[in-house]
């Protein structure tokens, strides 16, 4: 019989819960009583998810995808693989030792995360180093297995790959090539698999994404033999790829010694056609049709027409699944339906007539399933109403807005051109602002203190009227004002005192977003982020920003930069329209900006900074689909800044470290001001800056806002000198890494004070 099931299901729990209980256990004394607290919550959340997903009618549930703080460290938790400087005996590690690798402690500082594949979930990445040793660890993976099995489910473990992991990790102390670990990890993933084997399990996945990278020769060559090994013990293997297509390592999969293989189908609808060619007798194929990666209600029809050819020729070996983990979507749209006290239901009826989040995704992958083994009409009426919901979805005039198209239709490449080079620009900017050499300015966000979110929330609520509001944040600009007054700053921000989110707010303001109400994901950890919808086109009905700009500018004769989310990074940060290629959506979000920009720069706005920090993240993960995506993020940022006049100076920003080759992309912004995250790495970065002769002005962070530690203005100076041997005088900023949101009053105002004293001195001795 062909079989339903799924990647792996979020473990947030529908209501945050997962989240909850952890802050709660690291705030706790972590005493035994507070773990077996914990453990409960987990219990609980396994089994309700199971529970939906057999009653759904999934064939298996997935087991072992509940990690207590990240897939990835439990699977190093699995094979042992704790890293010594924590000093932590791997077959008795505790709960506090497991979030302490992740969270660091007294004398270790945390792992380091980075973001899984091209999501925007984080990982802890593995550290490997020539003695790093792999053994029995502590695993709850059999604990979660007996209680599925107790539970009654048929349960399907799913673990990392071995190859996965490795790749994924750092390697550190001097190992030269992680791959080498392989012959010392293999052994313990054998005993891993024999002993799932050993308790009845009958199909094991093992998540190996990798395949969907530009793989090196080296790993596609050990992957043969790396199964080889591990199909000797193990129950059937299910070898599950990825946010990607694996065609070009066809052949490969194809010969590999597994039971099964999964495809993306989300993402990569056509390798279908290439696998099935010839697909071994002896394998079946796991079709992921339902998108994990986005919560648009599935074309059930579509897929069906799609799955046909497939299923005559594979019948019950053809699998139906979602394309990857739904841990990247919201738990249940059910959710949505429910007012809380502190929430009205966002989502209109028919908004959320086009959406499925986890839940409901499990139904669809039953449906189709069911349809392509006993025909359609057994399940005639889930899939007449998911019909008429795609229907109403692709003709709805909340969708299409004629003058949104007119609009791209008729960009021109000047549209995307700043009237004048930057030489020409730098000249007119420094007559008008008079500004003085290094000059020193914030990245915009300064202390959200409780009494901002109090604001905000009372105003949302209904609990103040829109003029208290509007007073309440009045005073919060001419605060932040003057304090940057009195630091001696160069370049004022009004400091975002109104916005929670620098994606939400915007998403909040412009046509074709939507806002759901619990549609939390999980970022890493504890933490989750709620992405904005974008379900239609995209226009700015009024001005976003102008009313506190202006406001802030009226304050002082000194600039006030105005302060924006730039187009990639909106639509990185948010679940976009399967409907339309993502590039169409950025330029409808860069004219919207375009208007703002365009709008500020008429109510006397002189500096205007266009936030990108999500800009690298959006790189495809194939080397070949780069430039395709480099050209039209350009363009979108370029349409955004690109309609003012040369006196208008143009900033953007953003805060990661590493830029290596997408510098000449970097500069193809044309942005005059570029602030970036420097601190950390001592301003090495610079140096590709300087080789690659960047040519516009640069504002390399001097304070690491990620630490609550204030550093001294001799360290910024020196900063600041080492910056200088890279960026000329005339060209050099000095700000901090990133906004201040986070931070408290006390530490910005040291920082700042002594930031600007730094940049005093420097500058004086020029
Ligand atoms: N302007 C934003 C802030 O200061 C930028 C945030 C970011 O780069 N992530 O908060
Ligand atoms: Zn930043």
């Amino acid at each position: 019989m062909s079989v339903a099931h799924i990647l792996g299901f979020p473990r947030i729990g529908a209501r945050r819960e997962w989240k909850f209980a952890l802050e709660d256990f690291w705030r706790s004394a972590q005493t035994p009583e507070d773990e077996a607290a914990l453990h409960q919550v987990a219990r609980t959340l396994r089994a309700r998810h199971w529970a939906l997903q057999r009653d759904a009618g999934l064939d298996y549930v997935t087991v072992g995808d509940f990690a207590g703080y990240d897939h990835v460290l439990d699977t190093l938790a699995h094979v042992g693989a704790v890293p010594a400087r924590f000093g932590f005996d791997a077959q008795t590690l505790t709960l506090a030792q497991y979030f302490q690798m992740a969270r660091g402690h007294a004398t270790q500082p945390a792992m380091e995360m980075t973001k899984w594949f091209d999501t925007n979930y984080h990982y802890i990445v593995p550290e490997y180093t020539p003695d790093t040793q792999f053994g029995a660890g502590v695993t709850g993976l059999f604990d979660a297995l007996t209680e599925a099995q107790a539970a009654g489910h048929r349960a399907k473990p799913v673990l990392l790959g071995p190859l996965t992991l490795l790749w994924l990790g750092k390697e550190r102390d001097g190992l030269q090539d992680r791959l080498t670990l392989l012959p010392r990890l293999l052994p313990v993933y054998c005993q891993l698999l024999a002993k799932l084997r050993a308790a009845g399990v009958d199909w094991v996945q093992l998540d190996e994404p990798i395949f969907a990278l530009d793989l090196p020769h080296a790993w596609r060559a050990v992957a043969h033999s790396t199964y080889e090994q591990l199909a000797l013990v193990a129950p059937q293997l299910l070898l599950t790829t990825y946010f990607g297509a694996v065609t070009e390592h066809m052949a490969l999969l194809k010969a590999l010694p597994v039971a099964g293989l999964h495809l993306d189908l989300a993402r990569a609808p056509e390798q279908l056609e290439a696998f099935i060619e010839d697909w071994p007798e002896d394998k079946i194929l796991s079709a992921g049709m339902v998108d994990g990666r986005n919560v648009w209600r599935h074309d059930l029809d579509a897929s069906l027409t799609h799955l046909q050819k497939a299923h005559s020729r594979l019948g019950d070996r053809l699998w139906v699944a979602s394309s990857c983990s739904l841990l990247h979507v919201p738990v249940d749209l059910q959710s949505e339906l429910e007012n809380t006290r502190s929430a009205p239901a966002a989502l209109d009826p028919e908004l959320r007539s086009w959406l499925a989040f986890a839940t409901q995704k499990l139904d669809e992958i039953v449906a189709l399933r069911c349809a392509l083994v006993a025909g359609r009409h057994k399940v005639s009426k889930v899939f007449d109403a998911a019909a008429q919901a795609c229907s109403t979805r692709r003709t709805s005039t909340r969708i299409h807005h004629a003058f949104v198209a007119r609009r791209l239709a008729e960009l021109t490449e000047g549209d995307a051109q700043r009237n004048a080079p930057y030489e020409q620009r730098a000249w007119l900017q420094r007559e008008r602002f008079k500004l003085p050499l290094l000059p020193t300015t914030t990245i915009g966000s300064f202390p959200q203190t409780p009494e901002i979110r109090q604001a905000r929330a009372d105003f949302k609520q209904g609990r103040i009227g829109h003029l208290a509001y509007l007073e309440a944040m009045r005073a919060h600009i001419r605060d932040a004002l003057a304090r940057q007054n009195e630091y001696g700053l160069d370049v004022l921000v009004h400091g975002e005192a109104e916005r929670n989110d620098m994606v939400e707010y915007f998403g909040e303001l412009l046509a074709g977003f939507a806002i759901t109400t619990h549609g939390w994901v999980q970022s890493y950890g504890s933490r989750c982020v709620k992405p904005p919808l974008i379900y239609g086109d995209v226009y700015a009905p009024e001005p976003m920003t102008v009313g506190w700009t202006t406001y802030a500018q009226q304050q002082t004769d000194k600039p006030v930069k105005g302060m924006l989310t730039g187009p990639v990074t909106m639509l990185q940060w948010a679940f976009v329209r399967d409907d339309q290629p993502r590039a169409t959506t950025a330029l409808q979000i860069a004219l919207a900006l375009r208007d703002e920009v365009c709008a500020l720069e008429e109510a006397g706005i002189g500096m205007i900074q266009i936030d990108e920090p999500a800009l690298r993240e959006g790189l495809p993960l194939k080397v070949d689909d780069h430039a395709t995506y480099l050209a039209w993020a350009i363009q979108a940022f370029k349409v955004a800044s690109s309609g003012v006049a040369n006196h208008t100076q143009i900033h953007t920003h953003m805060c990661y470290s590493e830029f290596g080759d997408i510098l000449p992309a970097i500069a193809a912004l044309d942005a005059d001001v570029l602030s970036i995250e420097t601190t950390r790495s001592n301003m090495e970065l610079l140096t590709s800056f300087a080789a690659f002769a960047y040519p516009n002005e640069i504002g390399p962070g001097v304070y690491d806002i990620h630490s609550p530690r204030v550093p001294t203005s001799e360290e910024m100076a020196r900063l600041i000198q080492l910056a200088l041997e890279h960026i000329p005088a005339e060209r050099l900023w000095v700000n901090p890494d990133c906004g201040l949101k986070t931070r408290d009053w006390t530490q910005v105002d040291e920082a700042l004070t002594r930031m600007v004293k730094a940049a005093q001195q420097v500058r004086g001795a020029l």
